[in-house]
C-alpha cells in the first residue's frame, strides 16, 4: 500500500483518488477551499438553486465506468441522469430557429432541412460522418491512453478527412473549423451551429483545427445529459464514493509546495508549514499553480513534454430567478447566436480581449423542481465565453440579458433578481489564474491544443484534471483520473484504459 497525496478536490483528482483507493492505496486529498468539486459548485438563494459550473454532461460513459470500477452501486443508483431532448435549440442571427433532437442523425437532418432549407440537413449529416472518422482516429490517443511519448505525431496529423475544395486552379482542404464551415457547410447558420461548439469550449473557430469536429460529433453520438438536482450532484456522488472507498479529505487546506527527496516527489507542504509525506503526489491544479508548487529544478515539465496552455478564456455566468413557471415544452438549452460573428471573435480572442458587444449566449432552462421554490418560478442560467481575468460591468450583463430575451420573450418583466459570476469567481472555485477554463485536448495545430502528459519529469509526481492530458471538460478530466491511476498502479508501461 502506497501513500498518495492528491492536490485539489476537482473532478479529475477525485476520479483518480477513488480508483487509487480501490487499488488498495492510502489516499489523502488536500483541498484549499471548504468544499469538494472544484468548478462544480451550486448557488442557493430564496429557494432557487443554480449550477455555477457546467450545466450539462457529455459522454456519461466515463462516469459510468468510474462508478462501476470503484464500487457496487452504478452511477444511475447514485444520481438521476436524464437525456436532454431536444439536445439544443438554436436561435440564429436572421431569426431562424431550429430544435435538434438528442442523438438522432435522421431527426437532426430533417430538422435542419425544415428550418434552413432542403440540403442543409444532408450537408450537416455528411459532416458528422467525417467527424466520426476524426473521432475514431483520435478516441484512444486523445481520451483513453496516456499521452504518447511521440505526441508530435498527433500534433502534425490532421485526423479530419476534409472534402477537397476547388477554388480557381487550387484544390484545398479545410484545416480549421471556420474553413469546414465556409467550404463544406456553406450556410451561415450551419456555420454558426458548428462554430458555437468551439466557442462553448473557449476556442476560436478561425484557428481551431478541423480535428475539433469531434466536439459536435461527441454530443451528437453520445447525447447530452443532465443530472437531476444539478451537476453539483455528480460531484457529491463522486465525493461520497471516495469516502466510501476510504479516501480522506482535508478541506480548507492549501498545498504550498511539493516536497522532493532524492530526486522524487516525497510529499506535500501545507499552508501551516507542516509536511505530509507520500510515495506519490497527484496534482489536479492549473499550470501556474503547479509552477509555484515545484520550485527549482527539475521543473515539473520536461522539454520533451507538451507545453502547458496559458491564457485560455473563462466564462461569465448570469443566474436568473424568474417569476412564472417554466412553460411546457421549453428546450433545456438554447443557443442565441451573435449577429456579429467577426466582431465577437475579434473581441474575445484579440488584444486587448474583452466581452463582445453582441455575445453568443447559452441559455439553460432545466425542467427540475429541485431548482425552484415552487412551480410558479423558474431558474435560468446564461453563459457566455469571456476572456480570463475579465471583470463584468453592468453594461456587459445588460447585453447578455438583451440577447437572452430572444430565447425568453418577456424576460425583463419576469426577473426577480440576478446574480453574476465572473472569471474571478471561477478563479476562486478552481484556483486557476484569471478563472481560465481548459478545453479538451485536440489533435493537429502543431500540438497547440494538446495538454501535457500525466507523468512529469519528477518521478512520483503526476498531474490530473483539465490542465493535463486529455484536457478539460467533465469526461476528459474524468478520464485523466483513470489514466493517472493506471500509471501509478501499473507503472509507466500502462497503455490505457480498456
Ligand atoms: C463556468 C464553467 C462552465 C463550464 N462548462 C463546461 C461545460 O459546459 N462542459 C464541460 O465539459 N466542462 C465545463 N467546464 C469545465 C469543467 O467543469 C472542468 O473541466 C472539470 O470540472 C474538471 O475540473 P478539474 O478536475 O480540472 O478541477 P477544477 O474544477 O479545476 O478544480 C481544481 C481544484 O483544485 C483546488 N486547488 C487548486 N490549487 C490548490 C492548492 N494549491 N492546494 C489545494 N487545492 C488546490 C481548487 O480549489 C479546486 O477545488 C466548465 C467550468 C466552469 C467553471
Amino acid at each position: 500500500m502506497a501513500r498518495i497525496a492528491v492536490i485539489g478536490a476537482g473532478m479529475g483528482a477525485m476520479a483518480a483518488a477513488a480508483r487509487l483507493a480501490v487499488a488498495g492505496h492510502r489516499v489523502v486529498v488536500y483541498e484549499r477551499t471548504q468544499t469538494y468539486g472544484g468548478a462544480l459548485r451550486r448557488l442557493v438563494r430564496d429557494g432557487f438553486s443554480f449550477d455555477t459550473g457546467p450545466g450539462l454532461l457529455p459522454l456519461p460513459a466515463v462516469y459510468r465506468d468510474l462508478f462501476l470500477k470503484t464500487g457496487k452501486e452504478p452511477l444511475e443508483d447514485c444520481v438521476e441522469l436524464a437525456q436532454v431532448d431536444p439536445s439544443s435549440r438554436h436561435v440564429f442571427a436572421d431569426g431562424t430557429e431550429v430544435c435538434l433532437p438528442n442523438a438522432s442523425r435522421a431527426g437532426t437532418v430533417s430538422a435542419l432541412d425544415e428550418a434552413l432549407g432542403s440540403g442543409a440537413g444532408a450537408r450537416w449529416g455528411d459532416f458528422l460522418v467525417r467527424a466520426r472518422e476524426a473521432w475514431d482516429r483520435t478516441r484512444r490517443p486523445l481520451l483513453e491512453e496516456p499521452l504518447w511519448p511521440n505526441w508530435t505525431v498527433l500534433a502534425e496529423r490532421e485526423p479530419y478527412p476534409a472534402v477537397p475544395h476547388k477554388k480557381l486552379l487550387r484544390t484545398r482542404r479545410a484545416r480549421t473549423l471556420a474553413e469546414i464551415a465556409a467550404w463544406e457547410l456553406r450556410d451561415p447558420r450551419l456555420a454558426a451551429l458548428l462554430e458555437s461548439h468551439a466557442l462553448a469550449y473557449g476556442l476560436d473557430p478561425r484557428t481551431t483545427p478541423a480535428s475539433a469536429a469531434v466536439l459536435p460529433y461527441m454530443e451528437h453520438a453520445f447525447g447530452t445529459w443532465y443530472v437531476r438536482g444539478g451537476l453539483r450532484e455528480l460531484a457529491r456522488a463522486l465525493y461520497d464514493r471516495c469516502l466510501a472507498r476510504g479516501v480522506e479529505f482535508v478541506l480548507g487546506t492549501e498545498v504550498t509546495g511539493i516536497v522532493e527527496k532524492d530526486g522524487r516527489a516525497a510529499g506535500v507542504e501545507l499552508a501551516d508549514s507542516s509536511v505530509a509525506e507520500a510515495d506519490h503526489v497527484v496534482a489536479g491544479v492549473a499550470p501556474g499553480v503547479l509552477d509555484r508548487l515545484v520550485s527549482g529544478t527539475p521543473a515539473a515539465r520536461g522539454a520533451d513534454d507538451v507545453a502547458p496552455r496559458r491564457g485560455t478564456p473563462s466564462r461569465l455566468t448570469v443566474l436568473l430567478a424568474l417569476r412564472g413557471g417554466r412553460p411546457e415544452g421549453t428546450a433545456h438549452r438554447t443557443v442565441v447566436h451573435t449577429a456579429d460573428r467577426e466582431g465577437e471573435l475579434d473581441r474575445l480572442f484579440g488584444e486587448p480581449a474583452g466581452l463582445p458587444p453582441a455575445p453568443t449566449v447559452t441559455v439553460l432552462r432545466p425542467d427540475d423542481p429541485a431548482l425552484v421554490p415552487d412551480a410558479g418560478h423558474e431558474a435560468v442560467t446564461l453563459t457566455v465565453t469571456a476572456p480570463s481575468g475579465l471583470s463584468a460591468s453592468e453594461a456587459d450583463v445588460d447585453r447578455i440579458l438583451g440577447a437572452a430575451e430572444r430565447a425568453i420573450p418577456g424576460l425583463g418583466d419576469r426577473l426577480l433578481w440576478r446574480e453574476v459570476r465572473d472569471p474571478a469567481d471561477v478563479a476562486e472555485d478552481t484556483g486557476a489564474p484569471g478563472g481560465a477554463i481548459p478545453a479538451p485536448a485536440l489533435a493537429a495545430a502543431g500540438g497547440r491544443l494538446l495538454q501535457p502528459s500525466n507523468s512529469t519529469r519528477i518521478p512520483g509526481l503526476f498531474t490530473v484534471g483539465g490542465w493535463s492530458h486529455p484536457g478539460g471538460g467533465l469526461p476528459h478530466a474524468g478520464m485523466s483520473g483513470a489514466l493517472v491511476a493506471g500509471l501509478i498502479v501499473e507503472g509507466p508501461d500502462f497503455r490505457g484504459s480498456r
